[in-house]
């Protein structure tokens, strides 16, 4: 370890404790130092959160391997904004976020723990790789982890524009089965919530908004349709989410006061 290794910071949204995160932490421990700064508890589906009106803790923790840890009670976007602003004392050279269990593709982005705590390093000037496994229950996160760090290396390399972040998933398969990378861009998903609705026992109703996996269209060059021909998938995620072709149209309403 020489003091020239880039310093990586490692987060995620499924807390501390998710094997996800001790898999990444070791994949990229061989591409430079890492530090682990990430939440206490499960935050999966939380979005992009800027902790305002309550303290935030930060305790340090001994993962299962070993591996000291800092643990916070803040969201993984609050951890990367904790991490920058100084409880992470060593500048920071790239954010690695995951790696998630369950995909985030098309829309789960704007959802997503992992790819907003991505989005907070990207604010902040930190170049910055999600990485999801497109399964809940497929419990080998190492390609995915190896994956993640060599496009952290080549990230560390060549940099990435200001405003773009890197959102990778992977298909739940071992490394000889994986068809390839494609880089692509959002796709569309199609969420099939409903609307449970419940009596309490004091015979209040309380809502429940559930329902099976999304699904998605799977046009070619979409993260979908990378998953559906098991592709990892790289998409350059941008944080101007401007609708640039409307500006012109728009312009031509009758926007007086
Ligand atoms: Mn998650």
């Amino acid at each position: 370890m020489t003091e020239q290794q880039p310093h990586i910071l490692v987060t995620n949204d499924d807390g501390i404790r998710a094997p996800g995160l001790l898999a990444l932490k070791d994949a990229c421990a061989r591409i430079g130092r890492v530090t682990i700064l990430a939440p206490s508890h499960n935050w999966s589906a939380s979005g992009h959160v800027k902790t305002m009106h309550k303290p935030l803790r930060v305790d340090a923790v001994t993962l299962a391997d070993g591996t000291p840890a800092l643990s916070t009670s803040g969201a993984p976007s609050d951890a990367v904004a904790l991490a920058s602003l100084g409880v992470v004392e060593e500048p920071i050279d790239l954010v690695v976020s995951g790696v998630n269990s369950g995909a985030n593709l098309g829309h789960d982005v704007t959802y997503s723990g992992t790819v907003t705590a991505a989005m907070e390093a990207t604010i902040a000037g930190m170049p910055a790789i999600a990485v999801s496994l497109n399964s809940r229950e497929y419990d080998d996160f190492t390609v995915a982890a190896e994956f993640a760090a060599r496009l952290g290396r080549q990230v560390l390399e060549q940099g990435v524009p200001e405003e773009v972040l890197l959102n990778v998933n992977v298909p739940p398969l071992p490394a000889d089965e994986i068809a390839g990378v494609k880089v692509t861009r959002m796709g569309l998903r199609i969420y099939r919530d409903r609307l449970i609705r419940r009596l309490d026992p004091r015979g209040k109703p309380y809502y429940w908004i559930g329902g099976p996996e999304p699904t998605g269209i799977e046009e070619e060059g979409t993260d979908i349709w990378a998953m559906a021909h098991d592709y990892i998938s790289v998409t350059p995620v941008q944080l101007d989410l401007t609708a640039h072709d409307v500006i012109g149209s728009l312009e031509e309403w009758d926007l007086e006061l």
